[in-house]
């Protein structure tokens, strides 16, 4: 499951700090209440936790990503690779 971190939209908590993580389903709805005080919090939208994000891009990577991978040729052109 992947981890979500919330933020309370205002004021403070408590119980969580007015930030917490939180380790739910994908297919879960959004998380709009802090589940300790009921006040309104936000997701944070954060790469940290994207694995994708943390390991270099290669070249197999970025074709399956859909990306059109150009490799430079000796005649100093780019062809299709
Ligand atoms: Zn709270």
């Amino acid at each position: 499951m992947p981890l979500y971190e919330y933020e309370l939209c205002d004021g403070s908590c408590a119980a969580c700090g007015g930030r917490f993580t939180l380790r739910r389903p994908v297919t879960a709805p959004d998380l709009k209440q802090c589940p300790s005080c009921r006040k309104p919090v936000r997701k944070i939208i954060s790469g940290f936790f994207t694995p994708s994000l943390l390991k270099p891009l290669s070249i197999t990577d970025a074709k399956k990503a859909g990306f059109t991978v150009l490799k430079k040729t000796s005649k100093g052109e780019y062809e299709r690779q």
